[in-house]
């Protein structure tokens, strides 16, 4: 897919183990770029979208926002990360058992269905 580089930014302030948070949000976006060739590029500030992350008082693990992905930091996980930014891609929940997206499924990894369904974030 072309599309120019997406830029983010990501805010660890304030967790236990914010390198871990990097990590697998880096791995996550690794995982979006080899199934659809989009490029990210971190910024310190101001990317266009941003990671937080916050105690989310429901249910959730995570959620996305317009352009910004909210993770319980119970929930910092690569497969977390994935699914969010699945979201950030214009791709809402499917009930299709086998992919990333679809809400409470077993998949973990970005597949290449999730990825057809991709578009370059605005
Ligand atoms: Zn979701």
């Amino acid at each position: 897919m072309d599309c120019p580089p997406v830029t983010y930014s990501i805010d660890t302030t304030g967790l236990d183990y914010p390198g871990r948070a990097s990590v697998a949000n880096r791995r996550a976006l690794k995982q979006w770029t080899a199934m659809t060739g989009i490029p990210f590029v971190y910024q310190p500030s101001g990317g266009l979208v941003s990671v937080v992350f916050r105690t989310i008082k429901d249910e959730w693990a995570a959620y996305a926002l317009g352009n910004v992905i909210v993770v319980d930091p119970r929930w910092i996980k690569e497969s977390v990360l994935a699914h969010e930014w699945g979201h950030i891609l214009g791709i809402p929940h499917t009930s299709a058992p086998d992919m990333l997206m679809t809400l409470g499924g077993f998949m973990d990894k970005v597949t290449p269905a999730d990825a057809e369904l991709a578009r370059c974030p605005a």
